[in-house]
């Protein structure tokens, strides 16, 4: 069965908890994560080649000129974008790949693969979502009100987006988002080397 992979474009606030799940996602069910290159500095903690790739500009948008992103974007006065050869390699080998990515990303994507399952991530409300900012003890007062600003222009994309999940719980959310990729990847268009094979098994039983 030569299934090719999907393409899982996975967006949110800020605070959703998409990182926790787009983790929980690879390690539980072995999905490809696409790591991004991106011009912004490297934060504590974040490792060159695990986090991002982390680029200067020059050496960015050199990468731009070959044509080796499938998407890329500038977010907050830096770039981001999506390695072509990874993707295209993973999902040629029949593997599901992930992409956390922002909205100008999704929709791109979205253009250029019609089949990319998007969804966006979403805290049950406005008041649980500055309270996981605050939670996360990272990020001062004028940051989190920055990135509760954000959310709102963020909020008038999500019609965009194929599915809208609710982080309440994240074993639900992880529950929740392996569905929609269990159901996805069923659909019938995928599954024409199996209905093949089973035809061809039942000529000759
Ligand atoms: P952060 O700087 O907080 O790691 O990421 C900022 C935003 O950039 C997040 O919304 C993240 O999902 C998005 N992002 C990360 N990598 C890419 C990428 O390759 N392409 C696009 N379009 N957005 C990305």
């Amino acid at each position: 069965m030569d299934q090719k992979g999907l393409l899982i474009v996975i967006s949110g606030f800020s605070g959703a908890g998409k990182g926790t799940l787009v983790k929980e996602l690879v390690d539980r069910y072995g999905y490809s994560l696409s790591i991004s290159c991106t011009t912004r500095e490297p934060r504590a903690g974040e490792v060159d080649g695990v986090d991002y790739h982390f680029k200067n500009k020059e050496e960015f948008e050199r990468l731009i000129d070959y044509n080796g992103f499938i998407e890329y974007a500038q977010y907050v006065e830096n770039y981001y974008g999506t390695p072509r050869k990874f993707v295209e390699d993973e999902m040629a080998a029949g593997h599901n790949v992930i992409l956390e990515i922002e909205v100008q990303g999704a929709i791109n994507i979205k253009k250029q693969y019609p089949d990319a399952v998007t969804m966006f991530i979403s805290a049950p409300s406005a008041a649980i979502l500055r309270e996981r900012l605050v939670g996360r003890g990272s990020e001062d007062e004028a940051t989190i009100n920055k990135r509760m600003k954000r959310a709102i222009t963020e909020a008038d994309s999500m019609p965009v987006y194929d599915y809208i999940v609710i982080n309440d719980d994240l074993e639900d959310c992880v529950n929740q988002v392996q569905s929609i990729i269990v159901a996805e990847s069923s659909k019938s268009k995928y599954k024409e080397g199996f209905m093949d094979e089973i035809k061809d098994e039942l000529q000759s039983v």
